[in-house]
């Protein structure tokens, strides 16, 4: 059976450590709004390891929106060859960010489970589909 990447593991919004349970709840863009799960549907690893362990992702949806206004804004001036009224580029860049923000919280959280956390460990073992039970 073939183990699911890590790449697809964020994509779709797995589990660090099973790749299999869903993190959060909820969809991306729907009326029922995402929320972290507790605990994992598969594996039951804690998602929030520690109190205010998601603090952390803060400073990362702070990176992500620094780099999405700057591209935002260099893809402005490259599109509209702007460089009279500041208005434009405000009201571009904040709408956007708005539109993204669902996106830098769930993507934020994810990179810090995945990446940013050294004690959360990929176990081979619990990417299948069967049932953990005695974990
Ligand atoms: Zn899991």
């Amino acid at each position: 059976m073939a183990k699911t990447s890590k790449f697809v593991a964020i994509a779709t919004s797995k589990c660090p450590k099973c790749r299999r349970g869903d993190v959060f709840s909820g969809t991306l863009y729907g009326l029922n709004f995402q929320e972290t799960n507790e605990r994992c549907s598969h594996c039951g690893m804690k998602f929030e390891v520690e109190p205010g362990y998601f603090y952390g992702a803060m400073y990362v949806s702070y990176a992500f929106v620094v780099g999405e206004m700057l591209t935002i804004g260099l893809l402005t001036y490259l599109i509209t060859g702007n460089d009279s009224s500041p208005w434009l580029y405000i009201s571009t860049i904040l709408g956007a960010i708005a539109l993204l923000t669902p996106i830098n919280y769930r993507y934020s959280r994810l990179f810090l489970l995945h990446f940013l956390t050294p004690k959360i460990k990929y176990y081979p073992d619990y990417d299948t589909d069967d049932k953990l039970s005695n974990i």
